[in-house]
């Protein structure tokens, strides 16, 4: 292919190959979602086969762009498949990690009946049971819950302490998917009082919410602070630069992590709907950054962060 009928990304990419790519971690990305619901959500859904043969090269790419490792945040009951996880990982060399927990955000449709009726301990119970016993044959890696937008509902709150609790155990990290600043000092509360350490505690989609008093107050308080939605559109870009900047002023990058929440199949979409691919962290993002933030964000972080 000639260099001028190139895009940029294709050029930065093939740039990226040349340069021998840093190692680089995803945080925070999805293979696949399932949003039917969890009474409606199982095998059947779809066929492996074809979301294999779909996000394969979508890791390819990455993979030659430096990513050693692709945590993926599709929690139980939203079309985790640590199968095909494991399918994708032997395929692509990429280390792929899944996770346990609930997710309790957009108002509890994704949560199985037994999570009304269970108590916290209960929960927890089960989760240590997947993290010590593995999934398919998966163990998980880190601890995926998510919650809606506070004043946290007190279901969200139980779901939240059963995460701290099994991350006691476990020693698993908790990614948690929330709606605010305010859902976020709510859980870091639950979590702080059942002794966790706040240094095992992800605030998940942290660049939803604008008012960046909240991001130091939890990055300072020990927590970390997960910028995610970087893409390609330069309004988010420049948002995302815009925290990174807030981050880095306040000397908080230390407790900073960014990721693209890219991907993925859709079942029950012609085709599993539009993708968004994994690579605009690398080609329309990472550029705009110092190599050493690059390092710290993409590799040292999220090390120090999960392990
Ligand atoms: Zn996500």
């Amino acid at each position: 292919m000639p260099y001028d009928k190139r895009t940029r990304r294709e050029f930065l990419a093939s740039a990226a190959l040349l340069a021998a790519p840093e190692p680089s971690i995803l945080v925070h990305e999805h293979v696949l979602v399932d949003f039917n619901g969890a009474d409606k959500t199982g095998p059947g859904r779809y066929d492996p086969d074809v979301v294999f043969g779909l996000v394969k090269p979508k890791l390819e790419a990455v993979a030659r762009l430096g990513c050693k490792r692709f945590q993926d945040c599709t929690p139980n009951f939203l079309g985790r498949d640590p199968k095909l996880l494991s399918r994708l990982s032997q395929a692509t060399g990429i280390e792929i990690w899944t996770n346990t927990g609930l997710y309790a955000a957009r108002n509890h449709v994704f949560l199985p009946a037994y999570a009304h009726q269970e108590g916290a301990g209960q929960l927890a119970r089960r989760w240590v049971e997947e993290a010590r016993q593995g999934v398919d044959g998966v163990k998980p890696r880190f601890i995926k819950i998510g919650v809606n937008r506070g004043p946290l509902p007190d279901i969200d709150k139980k779901i939240v302490r059963a995460a701290a609790l099994a991350g006691k155990e476990t020693g698993l990290t908790i990614a948690s998917h929330t709606g605010n600043g305010i859902a976020a000092v709510e859980q870091l509360e639950i979590a702080l009082k059942e002794k966790l350490s706040a240094a095992k505690f992800v605030w998940v989609h942290a660049d939803g919410e604008k008012d960046h008093s909240f991001h130091k107050r939890m990055a300072e308080a020990g927590a970390w602070v997960e910028f995610d939605h970087v893409g390609p559109k330069p309004d988010a870009i420049e948002w995302h630069i815009e925290c990174l900047q807030f981050m880095d002023k306040n000397k908080l990058l230390g407790r900073t992590l960014i990721s693209q929440d890219a991907g993925y199949y859709r079942p029950g979409e012609p085709n599993g709907g539009p993708f968004k691919d994994y690579t605009h962290i690398y080609t329309d993002f990472a550029p705009r950054l110092p190599a050493a933030m690059v390092r710290t964000l993409l590799w040292e972080n999220p090390r120090a962060a999960f392990g």
